[in-house]
């Protein structure tokens, strides 16, 4: 029997697409969406999955990805990121701003428009994102930080509004993971980026996907509120051990 239809954002690179996959193999359906729509396509023809083109920062966007989704039990909001790592006192309002669209009012937009769909499935489920970069501050952190502190305070508001409906709420929020994240963070400096795994084991995205099966193939009474997923060598935010 299958599991109802997910709908997972940022699906074009990393946790997104690993999630999506894993999804998948599990028995739900999978719609996928992000910017990058030749990727999109692929992972849509390798999973006999909707693709569709999202742009979480566009309300428009929304709307239109939304319209398309037939139905929804689960939504994985992955679409995300961090832009530059400048100090709060060279804070770019560009980059500020960007970080605050897609990883908060992404997540929000696509929440409150599908959470018709997940509640009418009689066992909706929503997954955030986010990250250990909602818990611990860390200097040149702060546009990164303020957003993922940001979509923790939201899950949980979430998780309280929702009380006594049938929708459970998840936040998972991973440390170092490798993916295209530092590569966008840095700009594409592949230096830069791949600096930032130098000398350590990091998270796979599958690792982080493997999480967020667990979460939402729990029976309906179980949520699980919070997973804080590190890499044995990392114990914070900013505390790596690298050889
Ligand atoms: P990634 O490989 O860069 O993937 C980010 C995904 O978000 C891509 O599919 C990207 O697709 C999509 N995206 C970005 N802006 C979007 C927009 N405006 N509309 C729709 N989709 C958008 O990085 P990742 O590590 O998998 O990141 C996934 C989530 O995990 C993010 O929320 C990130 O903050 C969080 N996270 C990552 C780490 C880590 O170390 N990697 C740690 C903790 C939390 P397009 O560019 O094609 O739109």
């Amino acid at each position: 029997m299958g599991l109802g239809t997910a709908v997972v954002t940022g699906a074009s690179s990393g946790i997104g697409m690993a999630t999506a996959r894993r999804l998948s193999a599990e028995g739900f359906e999978v719609v996928v969406g992000a910017r990058r729509e030749d990727r999109l396509r692929s992972l849509g023809d390798e999973l006999g999955a909707r693709a569709m083109r999202l742009d979480v920062t566009h309300p428009a966007s929304v709307e239109r990805f939304c319209a398309a989704v037939p139905e929804c039990r689960v939504l994985v909001n992955a679409a995300g990121g961090a832009i530059g790592r400048d100090r709060v006192e060279g804070a770019n309002d560009d980059d500020w701003r960007r970080m605050y669209e897609t990883n908060v009012m992404g997540s929000v937009r696509m929440t409150r428009t599908l959470l018709p769909m997940l509640e009418a499935s009689g066992d909706g489920h929503v997954v955030m994102v986010g990250s250990i970069a909602g818990y611990e501050p860390y200097v040149g952190g702060g546009g990164y930080n303020a957003a993922k502190f940001a979509v923790r305070a939201m899950t949980k508001v979430l998780r309280l509004e929702l009380l006594g409906r049938p929708i459970r709420v998840t936040e998972i929020a991973p440390g170092l993971v490798r993916t295209e994240f530092s590569l966008v963070r840095f700009r594409g400096d592949e230096r830069a980026a791949e600096a930032v795994y130098e000398g350590m084991t990091p998270l796979t995205p599958e690792d982080v996907a493997e999480c967020i099966t667990f979460s939402v193939t729990r029976p309906s009474h179980v949520n699980i509120d919070t997973l804080v997923v590190l890499a044995r060598d990392q114990s914070g935010a900013a505390t790596v051990h690298r050889r």
